[in-house]
């Protein structure tokens, strides 16, 4: 039988992301020691409470289907969640519970999306954000920042990247890849340029909100003239560690989160019941229950900021939340080892995949062809193997 993919499915890239953590599988069960430092998942374990929570589910029966938008109780606690961490009023008809951030994020693309409608996406963004918005028929338009203004957009590259056709901005802060977080100043001054164009819709991604270690995490919806057009996107994968749990959210102006729901009542129905249940008692805790992790995640940035930064050739900036570096290795182009050539941050990717055996992310699938990804999800043991083997690859 002749195969044919739909065009949709030929023309989206796979998740590199994903991609290279199954490579970095792969590679491992053919016997190879692979370091994995590709994926953005914690390595701890979920916290005892919320595991406790998700045990009392299965024993309380929870079987059925779920409401399509989340568990009313669950609504409620992430409702609580938005006033008491950001300062936000989400009543229970503005709030979306979906499997994952991704599916959260796909569903907005999906529902608020019409083809040839642009999104800016200030470059490097996460991954998922470009194919999502194609998927959508809908067209991304990058702004690219570099290390020089520690990877974020400014007020006037944004008033710049908008034309008539602009329905959207997307970012994430805590930023996946850069680990850059707006400060209320810059969120300010991009709402200052917004303020001008009511009809952008503003997608902000918080997923990595409690893994800020530069201080107070500011909500884009929290300033004046934007709560009505944002969309607050969050999740249990990065703080709680609950990455296979599968549970994301919205806030969101009413009419987003009713197209949503509808959209999901048509693809996947609620989201797992026993997930949703752990997720009442994960929203509920005080941040000092995870806070143990947050400490880990910034005792490894010290540790990789220093050992990264004794290797010639990696530029660095500090990234103050998430757990990622994106350190820009431009100046290995054109070098030559063994006859290969790199040319560009995958070449230099697989490289060090092949050379180090250490799987990071090309900065490409970021948008940004001067950098890799590594993520410091890992142990402290891992990470100072990982970059001795990064520094003797490149010496
Ligand atoms: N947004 C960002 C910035 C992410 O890094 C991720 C990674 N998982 C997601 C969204 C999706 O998270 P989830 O696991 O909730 O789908
Ligand atoms: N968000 C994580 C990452 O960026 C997990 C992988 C994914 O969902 O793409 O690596």
């Amino acid at each position: 039988m002749s195969v044919h993919l739909s065009d949709r499915i030929t023309n989206m890239s796979t998740s590199a992301t994903l991609a290279m953590a199954a490579k970095a599988r792969e590679l491992r069960n053919e016997g190879k020691d692979i370091i994995g430092l590709s994926l953005g998942e914690p390595d701890f374990n979920i916290p005892d409470f919320i595991k406790e929570a998700a045990k009392e589910a299965i024993d309380q029966n929870y079987r059925s289907y779920t409401p399509v938008d989340g568990y009313a109780d669950l609504k409620k606690a992430i409702s609580l969640k938005f006033e008491r961490d950001n300062g936000l009023t989400y009543g229970a008809n503005q709030i979306v519970v979906s499997t994952g951030a991704k599916q959260s994020l796909f569903n907005v693309a999906m529902v608020a999306l019409n083809p040839g409608d642009e999104v800016i996406l200030p470059a490097p963004y996460w991954v998922s954000y470009s194919d999502i918005v194609k998927l959508a028929e809908g067209v991304p338009v990058e702004v690219s920042t570099s290390i020089e203004t520690d990877f974020k957009m400014t007020a006037a590259q944004l008033e710049a990247a908008i034309t008539p056709k602009t329905k959207m901005l997307w970012f994430s802060s805590p930023c996946n890849p850069s680990g850059s977080v707006y400060s209320a100043e810059e969120l300010e001054s991009l709402a200052g340029v917004l303020r001008k164009h009511p009809e952008i819709i503003v997608v902000s991604d918080e997923i990595y909100e409690h893994i800020n270690f530069a201080g107070g995490h500011v909500s884009i919806a929290n300033i004046e003239g934007m709560y009505d057009r944002t969309v607050t996107v969050n999740g249990v994968s990065k703080a709680f560690a609950m990455t296979g749990w599968r549970i994301g959210y919205i806030g969101a102006p009413e009419w987003i989160a009713k197209g949503c729901t509808k959209l999901q009542g048509q693809v996947t129905s609620g989201a797992n019941a026993i997930a949703q249940r752990a997720v009442i008692a994960a929203l509920e805790a005080p941040k000092s229950k995870i806070q143990y992790m947050i400490d880990e995640f910034q005792q490894r940035r010290e540790l990789v900021l220093q050992l990264l930064g004794e290797i010639e050739g990696f530029k660095l900036n500090v990234p103050e939340g998430a757990f990622y570096v994106f350190p820009d290795i431009s100046t290995f182009f054109g070098k030559t080892f063994r006859g290969v050539t790199i040319n560009n941050a995958s070449d230099f990717a697989l490289y060090l995949l092949e050379h180090a055996n250490v799987a990071t992310v090309t900065g490409e699938a970021f948008g940004n062809p001067d950098c890799i990804r590594i993520s410091y999800a890992a142990s402290e043991e891992s990470l100072k193997e990982a970059i001795s083997r990064i520094s003797a690859a490149l010496s």
